[in-house]
């Protein structure tokens, strides 16, 4: 640990501090009473990192205070995130927790924005004029109504805007949009959630000016995999959820040793940290599956809320790969009709299970995975375990003396198709 605190403190004096590429912080956990996921940013700024993560601990510290662990728990964290011109971190986080206790969830979420040059972070007054403070208010009522209409309190909402900057604390930005978002409760019923109005920062006159840059878009990946499966011989499907992580690749790789591939689902607001391992496992063959944008418990979501999930999840993996998923596994492995109905995509779920997330030895895992492999099995694993990747050392050079070969769940299928077919032929 110390060892690799210290060759990011030489990277920060070599390079400085603005061209260290965020990274983000993950945990998904549901070992310990209550279904948990976090997930946010880390810019490698201590000042913003530490006032995020204490915002986080805080919340979780109060929900842990009113809430004791029951099996029916969920703790979930979400964000939105954009550095600007290497200078502006703009960050949306955005809190949900609920309890069997609890007639309805809490959402709650706070918004940090931060100036890496001038080392402070931004209020409104920072970035709009005041004497367009008028004009703003009126741009987000005629937004509020116009977007949320259903929930706000439309009589009061004059008295609720305010007539100060002070109000608008909780706002994030880009080189294009100023966003403003509402607490339930604010200016709308408690059910419509965090309420956000975006409007067009070049209307306000802004008082910063962003470097004109234009995000790149990526070329689709082609996949170089030519590989030929052997239907007369054992194929067996591994497949990864809750990545990607920082093992993504290296697992893939072991895969690649055994000129195999795999299946990841992958959680939608960790992609754009990974944009180009996400396009390796394209180019190698490997496919990708959907697992929500923030790993909240899906079988308890709305119908609106579910699809919105998958939504945002298709379109990141299509903006870093052009492939579009075509499948989606439930978070926690938890289906129900919601979901069955609710998608197109092919609800993909597994039949061996080695628990990792609980066995916390690799040998262990590399065991019960051995145990129950037999030909046509899916075997569920998660890339965010270092141990995962080396049972999978353990396991694949075994199944692979077996004349296993290691196949996506779409090539699974093609198998199963072609035996089928050629079972009827004979
Ligand atoms: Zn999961």
């Amino acid at each position: 640990m110390r060892r690799v605190f210290l060759i990011i403190t030489l990277l920060f004096l070599v390079t400085g501090c603005s061209s260290i590429k965020p990274k983000v912080y993950s945990k998904i956990d549901n070992t310990n009473k209550e279904y948990l996921s976090v997930h946010y940013p880390i810019t490698n700024n201590k000042v913003f990192d530490d006032k995020v993560s204490n915002y986080v601990e805080n919340k979780y510290k109060t929900y842990k205070k009113n809430f004791p662990s029951s099996t029916e728990n969920e703790f979930n964290v979400d964000f939105k995130y954009k550095l600007i011109d290497d200078r502006y971190d703009s960050l949306l986080l955005k809190i949900f927790y609920t309890a069997p206790t609890m007639a309805h969830p809490v959402v709650d979420g706070e918004a940090f924005n931060y100036d890496r040059k001038e080392k402070k972070f931004l209020t409104l007054g920072d970035i709009i004029p005041k004497d367009k403070f008028s004009y703003l208010t009126s741009q987000i009522k005629q937004e509020l109504l116009k977007k949320h209409s259903d929930c706000i309190f439309k009589e009061e909402l004059d008295l609720l805007l305010g007539s100060s900057f002070e109000k608008y604390s909780f706002f994030t930005f880009d080189n294009e949009k100023l966003y403003i978002y509402f607490h339930p409760y604010d200016v709308a019923a408690g059910y419509c959630g965090i309420l956000e109005v975006a409007i067009d920062l070049k209307s306000l006159s802004p008082l910063i000016t962003f470097d004109s840059f234009e995000e790149s878009v990526l070329e689709p990946v082609i996949s170089k995999n030519s590989r030929v499966i052997d239907p007369t011989k054992p194929v067996i499907a591994f497949t990864f959820d809750d990545g990607p992580s920082n093992y993504t690749i290296e697992i893939a790789n072991v895969l690649k040793n055994y000129n195999g591939s795999g299946t990841f689902f992958v959680v939608g607001n960790k992609v754009n940290f990974y944009k180009n391992d996400l396009r390796t496992l394209v180019e190698n063959g490997n496919e990708i599956g959907n697992h929500s944008f923030n790993h909240q418990w899906m079988s308890r979501m709305s119908a609106k809320e579910f699809k919105d999930q998958i939504d945002k999840t298709q379109e990141k993996v299509k903006e870093a790969t052009g492939v579009l998923p075509t499948r989606i596994r439930p978070t926690y492995g938890s289906m129900n009709d919601l979901i069955r109905k609710n998608t197109n995509l092919t609800v993909s779920m597994w039949n061996v299970d080695p628990k990792d997330w609980k066995y916390k030895d690799a040998k262990t895992i590399a065991k019960r995975i051995l145990s129950k492999a037999s030909d046509g099995k899916v075997v569920l694993l998660h890339d965010t375990h270092y141990r995962s990747l080396e049972a999978l050392k353990i396991v694949l050079p075994e199944l692979a003396k077996s004349g296993y070969q290691f196949v996506t769940l779409s090539e699974l299928d093609e198998i199963e198709l072609i035996r089928k077919n050629s079972s009827k032929a004979s």
